[in-house]
């Protein structure tokens, strides 16, 4: 069997949109696609005016190398989210297939899923907030096309290993898609699955440029997976997913001057992460620091609420998790610049959190 055989039917046999672009390119003089021949106003030589390459080979080529894999393994996109969507679409038949998640992890997998009207099926994470590997093999039922995994998790911040993705990977083979989202993996010691869909190709991996790369506002995410399942994804892609101007911020950012900040910010991250965990477990009310592979703590308070609040004015922006099961104390808050996180240290440290009352009379 091929793993195309667990995608819808009707996409496998769809007539993808063929667009002037991807009929032919290259000409000198392009009368193909009803586009303006003279650039906007303010293009800086980016030549918008023109309709961008579906899949700019030149970007396609710097996140295969930066990835370790080939071309033809890579579908490039709007973001992870978008290669989410595409992965649902794909191969969730409405009203009968599902998806498997692991909550609490990333909301998008099982907002995907219900934009498509595919089931969810959830399998909570163990206590300790690690892959209960057996409950989620139990989950798989024939109308299962997905399981994501989430490693290092949102919002957990906890790594699967290798050899659990591996285990899964094994049981699934024949019978769903496994998707491994490495979101976080830049801030992680551990290493890429990536590699993986050489021998399993049923496996996807999912990585983007909007974490550690800096590009958030660019919007570009990978999908890595069979040659197959990456054609599939190109036949219902939107026609021109991938702005002009952000592929050029994207091959900025991967240029060699690009890694090597790239590599310095994670180094700072990765040394303040290390700074925060240890200075907010001794902050008064913090129950619990989680240990984090990413670049967020997830914090348990005794009044989450009230920090939230007392954060929030104080113009500090953090994310409120408590509708997370497991998580119903805690707050997520992103590691920023050092300047940044000691201004969150010098505020919760500060004798309002002792329990006592604002100047604006609030607990
Ligand atoms: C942020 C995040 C994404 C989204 O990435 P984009 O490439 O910006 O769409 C995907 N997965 C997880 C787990 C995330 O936290």
């Amino acid at each position: 069997m091929s793993v195309l055989d667990l995608a819808r039917p009707e996409i496998r046999t769809l007539q993808p949109y063929s667009s002037a672009r991807m009929e032919a390119g290259g000409g000198q003089i392009m009368l193909n696609a009803n586009e303006s021949a003279w650039e906007p106003a303010g293009d800086v030589g980016l030549g918008c005016n023109r309709y961008p390459d579906p899949q700019p080979v030149a970007l396609l080529q710097a996140l295969a190398s930066l990835y370790g894999v080939r071309r033809e393994q890579l579908f490039v996109g709007r973001g992870s989210d978008e290669a989410i969507d595409l992965l649902v679409r794909a191969f969730c038949r409405a009203g009968q297939d599902a998806i498997v998640i692991q909550p609490p992890t990333f909301g998008m997998y099982a907002v995907g899923a219900r934009i498509q009207d595919a089931g969810v099926i959830e399998v909570p994470l163990a206590e300790d907030f690690s892959l209960d590997i057996s409950a989620l093999l139990a989950a798989i039922t024939p109308a299962v096309k997905l399981v994501f995994l989430c490693t290092p998790n949102n919002p957990s911040g906890k790594s699967i290993s290798r050899v659990d993705v591996e285990r899964v990977a094994q049981a699934l083979a024949g019978r769903a898609l496994l998707v491994v989202d490495e979101a976080y993996i830049e801030f992680s010691d551990q290493a890429s699955v990536a590699d993986l869909i050489e021998h399993y190709e049923h496996l996807a991996v999912l990585r983007t440029l909007s974490k550690a790369w800096a590009l958030a506002g660019a919007r570009i995410g990978s999908l890595i997976a069979n040659p197959e399942v990456i054609g599939l994804i190109r036949r219902i892609m939107p026609p021109y997913p991938l702005p002009l101007p952000c592929v050029a911020a994207a091959l900025a950012a991967l240029s060699p001057s690009g890694q090597d900040a790239a590599r310095e910010h994670i180094a700072i991250v990765r040394e303040q992460r290390a700074v925060m965990r240890d200075a907010l477990a001794g902050v008064a009310g913090v129950r619990e620091v989680l240990p984090s592979d990413a670049n967020f703590l997830a914090v348990r308070f005794d009044d989450a609420g009230a920090v939230y609040q007392r954060l929030l004015q104080a113009g500090i922006v953090v994310r409120d998790v408590r509708r997370y099961p497991k998580l119903q104390d805690a707050l997520r808050i992103t590691v920023g610049t050092p300047a940044e996180n000691q201004r969150v240290l010098a505020l919760l440290n500060s004798p309002a959190m002792d329990g006592r009352v604002f100047a604006d009379g609030s607990a």
